[in-house]
């Protein structure tokens, strides 16, 4: 085991990462703003919340912003880190030059229940398209694997029979085809996995709303969303939506440096995505001086990261979230996506922190 001095920053579930976030952001002297879910609850009918805590100066003209939880059990990853930061006094140094802007839990229902996809089975970051009144984005290759992609049973035969589905498309079609079809995003199969939802989510209007609440009077920003299921084990991949030699990947170069992956070119871990939270801030940043980038750990294999991302679906589009099940889904989706290895949440503390710092140098030259 790793000695690991950040450790205790990791939470081993919502209820407690969400009272050491704010505990830690009132400690700082942080403004902290709440958005408690309307209608979801967690374990034992907990209540769920989006929390903000915004610190530095009221005139400040640049912000760094870190947002957690997209994903759900992801958040276990981000919310370490946005605690870590305001708990250690970093957030604070940083603060006397930046506004600080850290929001917790971006869908707090998956990130309670451990599952990738929010109350109504969305993936947030599908859900960021910016007209769902237009025609929604049409995903065939997605139509041709549905049944295979979310198995309505969890027999074992059933799941094998899909498995060897999934595994015959990538045979014909290569591994890159079966991640582009499966995750890019489909609109049509409610109950599938990576549905990015027919209209917004209460979490995409609720930090829209605290996002530019936080941001009034900023110039230049410069935006962490925190993920954690793609690549090597506690690599953390910058990943930009924008192109090699575009004007906001150029921006995402000067703010976090060149070590930087594009979904446009192949370069990254992530298939081509429709809908994502990074577009929908970029346009709410507009004319401002903006780099918003997710930032990719990797923790295990992804047949592994993908079983238990379906078995998480699974269980609350068709099973008993309570039931005798969900206890090993639970663990198995919390394992996939939260190593619990001192060795990866140092990693990530390492890593998060000194691109937030590098971030910070360049608002301020
Ligand atoms: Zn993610």
């Amino acid at each position: 085991m790793t000695d690991n001095p950040h450790a205790r920053y990791f939470s081993p579930d919502y209820d407690t990462a969400r009272s050491r976030f704010l505990q830690a952001a009132e400690t700082a002297g942080a403004t902290v703003e709440r958005a408690f879910h309307p209608h979801a609850t967690g374990p034992g009918g907990i209540d769920l919340s989006m929390d903000m805590a915004v610190l530095g100066a009221a005139d400040a003209s640049s912000a760094l912003v870190m947002i957690s939880g997209t994903h759900g059990p992801e958040g276990y990853c981000g919310s370490g880190v946005q605690t870590g930061m305001l708990a250690s006094g970093m957030a604070g140094e940083l603060a006397a030059h930046h506004r600080i802007v850290l929001i917790h839990a971006h869908n707090p229902y998956g990130f309670a229940w451990d599952t990738r996809f929010n109350e109504d089975n969305i993936d947030l970051n599908r859900n960021y398209l910016p007209d769902f009144t237009a025609p929604l984005p049409a995903n065939p290759s997605y139509d041709a694997i549905a049944a295979a992609a979310a198995p309505a049973s969890r027999d074992p035969d059933a799941l094998e029979a899909a498995e060897m589905a999934l595994l015959t498309y990538a045979r014909d079609h290569g591994f890159g085809a079966l991640q582009q079809a499966l995750t890019g995003g489909q609109y049509t199969h409610p109950q599938g996995v990576y549905f990015g939802g027919t209209a917004p989510s209460w979490s995409n209007l609720t930090i829209q709303r605290l996002f530019s609440a936080g941001l009034e009077g900023i110039e230049r920003l410069a935006c962490i969303d925190m993920h954690t299921g793609l690549g090597p084990f506690g690599v953390g991949e910058i990943i930009c939506e924008a192109a090699p030699g575009s004007a906001h990947f150029t921006r995402a170069v000067a703010a976090f440096g060149d070590d930087i992956c594009s979904t446009k070119d192949g370069t990254s871990v992530s298939a081509e995505l429709q809908g994502t939270l990074d577009t929908a801030l970029l346009a709410l940043a507009g004319s401002r001086w903006s780099a918003v980038i997710a930032l990719e750990f990797g923790t295990v294999d992804p047949m592994s990261v993908f079983r238990a991302t379906q078995a998480s679906s699974w269980l609350h589009v068709h099973g008993d979230r309570n039931g005798p099940d969900a206890r090993d889904i639970r663990q198995a989706s919390r394992d996939a996506f939260y190593p619990q290895d001192p060795a990866w949440t140092q990693a990530v503390w390492d890593r998060a922190t000194s691109l937030m710092a590098a971030a910070g140098r360049h608002l301020a030259a």
